[in-house]
């Protein structure tokens, strides 16, 4: 007897008509037309079933503080450090902690069933470590929550000295911090940056840790950190295990210094998170026109076969006012940003916010495949296009088999003499002549 028979689903590569069986809390199977007993069957009636949404990179200490003790008037980076260096003495673990489970529950409504979230560990008191440890504890029947080391203000730069600034990183990670993070741009010097990446992945690579490291968020085209993490990467011998988030500087180096550059961090199997939303609004901002997108180069390192996901980084926090954890919201940015438009590479920017993110996290058994947990997403769209184009509903979210939210389908009511009475803006109701 199966617990969960799901039939008539569409899947992300294309399959139409199929039905996914789910026992004690893994598929068993994945084929047309399954006949089975089971608990609970539902009819997919077609819509897209997709594995859940995955985020490789979000800031949940941070995360829902819009406004506290102040807003970001201008919107910019250098005012969001500014009002977040205003609320980090004033945080308490309760208010840090309620935040993080809320935005949880916002995730988990819209089909985020992993978060990789950077916990900063510039604080001697570890508070928003402790606090998101007990996050994690609290979540993990729901959601995978992967913690980042990530010192903010600079491993070797931050005001106390570079010993106790790693110490306190050290300790993060002896709590049980998951992965090595680091901020290479940020610190004094290209070489201090440079010394930051090599100290901070040799690290990682003593403890068995994967790393991911803010690497060359700004506008600078002459950074060269990503060349340093790809080398560092290479040489400790973490391949696939080292990810890079934003790679801004990308955007703006020159084409030649690039074209040396992506087949060394695909030599590497470097990760890459690019964050749509944060660097179309952050990045570019000391340009008049034309003006800098700020997004690294995700068509061209996809095309050398490296692994790009896309991030959320904030939500309502001191740097972006806007998210709601909808992580097709962030794959939407991301394709127009990209122009990556083609029919392929819309499917790539879906992929972006699943599987690929699922590969930076190193996430074990996801998929929509025999063996792999049954988590998954039922969509109110057809296909990956349209959940992107409609940012569609997520109308039934599952995990390990069990059913976590549910969404109403979204459907407008319409009161136009002599047309339908509704409408869901759904491609099936196009006249096709
Ligand atoms: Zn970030």
């Amino acid at each position: 007897m199966l617990d969960l028979l799901i039939h008539n689903a569409s899947l992300p590569d294309g399959r139409k008509h199929m039905s996914v069986a789910v026992r004690a809390g893994r598929i068993v199977e994945v084929a047309a037309g399954l006949q089975a007993p089971a608990h609970e069957t539902v009819d997919a009636q077609g819509q897209l079933l997709s594995p859940p949404f995955i985020d490789a990179h979000f800031h949940m200490d941070a995360t829902l503080s819009y406004g506290l003790p102040r807003v970001n008037a201008s919107g910019t980076l250098l005012e969001g450090i500014a009002v977040w260096g205003e609320l980090k003495p004033m945080l308490t673990q309760e208010a840090l902690m309620e935040r993080a489970l809320a935005y949880c529950d916002w995730a988990v409504a819209k089909g985020l069933l992993a978060i990789r979230t950077h916990v900063d560990v510039c604080d001697p008191r570890l508070l928003a470590v402790d606090a998101l440890l007990e996050v994690k504890r609290r979540v993990a029947p729901y959601i995978d929550l992967q913690l980042v080391a990530f010192p903010q203000d600079g491993v070797l730069r931050g005001k106390t000295g570079p010993q106790e600034h790693m110490d306190t990183l050290k300790r993060a990670l002896d709590r049980g911090v998951d992965v090595v993070g680091g901020i290479p741009h940020f610190e004094r010097t290209m070489a201090d940056g440079a010394l930051s990446v090599k100290l901070l992945c040799e690290l990682a690579a003593e403890r068995g840790l994967r790393v991911d490291m803010h690497c060359d968020e700004s506008d600078d085209p002459h950074s060269r950190h990503v060349e340093t993490l790809a080398f560092e990467t290479q040489r400790l011998g973490l391949q696939g295990r080292v990810t890079g988030s934003h790679l801004s500087s990308m955007h703006s180096m020159d084409n030649y210094y690039v074209s040396k550059l992506i087949p060394l961090m695909a030599e590497a199997d470097l990760q890459v998170v690019s964050n749509p939303l944060i660097n179309i609004t952050l990045q570019g901002r000391h340009d008049s026109y034309p003006k800098r997108r700020g997004m690294t180069r995700v068509p061209e390192l996809l095309a050398a076969g490296v692994n790009v996901a896309f991030g959320q980084d904030c939500t309502m926090d001191p740097w972006y006012s806007l998210g709601s954890g909808d992580m097709l919201e962030v794959a939407h940015m991301g394709l127009h940003v990209a122009q990556m438009t083609s029919q392929a590479a819309i499917g790539q920017c879906f992929e972006a916010v699943t599987r690929n993110a699922a590969r930076v996290l190193g996430l074990q058994d996801y998929g929509l495949a025999a063996g792999c947990h049954a988590d998954f997403v039922l969509l109110q769209a057809a296909d990956p296009m349209e959940a992107l184009r409609l940012r569609a509903t997520r109308l039934r979210v599952y995990r390990r088999g069990k059913l976590l939210a549910q969404t109403p389908a979204a459907t407008s009511q319409l009161h136009l003499a002599g047309r339908p009475y509704s409408t869901a803006c759904r491609a099936e109701s196009i006249p096709r002549f």
